[in-house]
């Protein structure tokens, strides 16, 4: 019975609650259980309290119980990433500066995961302050990738996507800023979607680099992603940058899957050398599998696609440098050396050395110098020349074909410890994701098997234009479905049956 809740999609959990035939209760205990049983080993979690969390589930069962229509997902659980404000309960962004903080408010999109009855399990480990491609950064502890714990689950949200592969939960929610859900979820063999910038309201999420932020839905199948994504989307008078427009059909899209004379682009610059022969081979047979689906696969350049590593990491650093000054030791979390003696100025420098981590401390250096006197036109201006001339890249494309593809990461998962004293081998994880948050289009990664060499997962990328959100679901459905057909069998059963579903028949030993 357990084992039945922990694999089924979101979709038939929260279709099963609606007809009586299971409650939020039993669902959500189904994954508590879970989160204690195998997390001691996975690490996805850095705060459960299963006591608030059963509340949360009574609360919709008692409201499903009048008849209240709250949506497809109501009662289902979700594991949410530690950047996400929750009234009163620990909110880290897997900082040691933010131990012990509450936040007094939730989140927009937390108001409308409880407007639309699903029910919170916990909040999930991260990079701290979302800076990192293997939440090895994280000032808490180190999540393992559930297809081989040696292995990092990505980054910064990789306590999302381990939820997901272990079974500890149906569905979760990330942010991404440079590829936190795509490349998590490229890695883990789940679904990750990065919205139009505007999409998701920012309001309530811890700031690392708010031209560049956006948080997005994760899931373990392309509908399940969907009906989470038409949940949170949409607009917010509490987001300046939120856009006032209809969240695109993105639920139709997934149910449709129809990718007839749809006109793919293959990005000429996200492939090739660096690349490795697993990925390539299963992102080749992906675009050959959309091809017989009906899809029309043309080659496209983006000749500045090839700039966008370097110019984020002066966007992004700058940004990080300002939004990060708001952890004075006044406000927020951690204070030392307050002695009565020490001056303000001493108490500000001894909180955030002790406070920030190496790499968090590494982005404000180097964007406090990007945006110094005299090297601002140098650096940071010029970095914005570059972000305009990506824009008008995908632009360019777009008039040519409806979606762009590529590889969603360069390689597979790699080994715990293998890139953390090598910060440009870590920043290269994002080779494939940065030009979309650089031009704020829509954006997410699909599983699309695993690479012969070492049997791990391979994500495939798909990038639409702005408020085209619907296309990229469009994709990934047509894609799950040859797919499973080609395998005979469904992604959800091929997770069961990896290294990972171990974690699965946990529950039956
Ligand atoms: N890995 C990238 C970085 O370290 C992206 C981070 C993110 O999307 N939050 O900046």
């Amino acid at each position: 019975m357990s084992t039945a809740i922990l694999r089924a999609t979101a979709a038939d959990l929260g279709a099963r609650i609606a007809a009586g035939e299971l409650t939020s209760v039993e669902v959500t205990t189904a994954f508590l259980d879970q989160i204690e049983r195998v997390d001691g080993e996975v690490n996805a979690f850095l705060h459960v309290d299963r006591a608030w969390t059963l509340a949360q589930a009574e609360a919709v069962d008692a409201r499903l119980a009048t008849g209240e229509n709250l949506g497809p997902l109501a009662g289902v659980p979700i594991a949410v990433k530690d950047i996400f404000c929750t009234q009163g309960v620990p909110t880290t962004c897997g900082s040691k500066i933010l131990e012990g903080w509450l936040p007094p408010y939730d989140a927009t999109v937390i108001t409308r995961l409880r407007e639309a009855g699903l029910v919170i399990l916990g909040k999930t480990n991260m990079d701290e302050f979302a800076m990192g491609s293997s939440t090895e950064n994280s000032a808490y502890k180190i999540t393992g990738n559930p297809w081989a714990l040696d292995r990092i689950p990505g980054g910064s949200g990789g306590g999302s996507a381990a939820a997901l592969a272990s079974f500890e939960a149906p569905l979760a929610l990330g942010t991404d800023t440079g590829g936190s859900i795509r490349q998590p979820a490229a890695v883990t063999a789940s679904v990750g979607v990065k919205p139009t910038y505007g999409g998701t309201s920012r309001y309530g999420v811890v700031a690392m680099a708010s031209s560049l932020d956006q948080p997005g839905p994760c899931g373990r199948t392309v509908l399940d992603t969907a009906l989470l994504h038409e949940v949170i989307c949409g607009h917010d008078p509490m987001d300046s940058t939120s856009i006032d427009a209809p969240v695109p059909p993105v639920v139709e899209a997934a149910r449709s899957g129809d990718v007839r004379g749809l006109r793919i682009g293959v990005v000429t610059e996200l492939g090739g050398e660096g690349y490795a022969p697993g990925v390539e081979l299963r992102f080749r047979e992906a675009l050959a599998a959309l091809e017989a689906e009906g899809a029309e696969i043309v080659e496209v350049s983006c000749p500045h696609f090839s700039y966008a590593l370097g110019a984020y990491y002066l966007i992004m650093p700058s940004e990080v440098s300002s939004n990060l000054a708001r952890f004075d030791a006044m406000r927020y979390g951690l204070r030392v050396g307050d002695d009565g003696v020490n001056s303000v100025e001493e108490v500000m420098r001894l909180t955030r050395g002790a406070g920030f981590g190496d790499e968090v401390k590494r982005r404000i250096i180097i964007g406090t110098y990007a945006l110094s006197s005299g090297y601002y036109d140098a650096y940071y201006g010029s970095a914005q020349k570059v972000r305009t001339l990506i824009a008008r890249d995908f632009d360019a494309a777009f008039e040519q074909v409806d979606v762009l593809v590529s590889p969603s990461t360069p390689t597979t998962a790699f080994k715990r410890g293998e890139r953390t004293s090598d910060p440009l081998a870590m920043y290269k994880a994002d080779l494939c994701t940065i030009p979309s948050n650089m031009a704020g289009n829509a954006s997410a990664s699909f599983p699309c098997g695993l690479a012969p060499e070492d049997g791990l997962p391979v994500g495939f990328q798909v990038m639409a234009p702005p408020l085209a959100d619907d296309r990229l679901y469009r994709v990934g459905a047509a894609l799950e479905r040859a797919l499973d057909t080609a395998r005979g069998h469904t992604l959800l059963d091929e997770l069961a049956e990896s290294p990972a579903g171990a974690y699965l028949n946990v529950v039956e030993a």
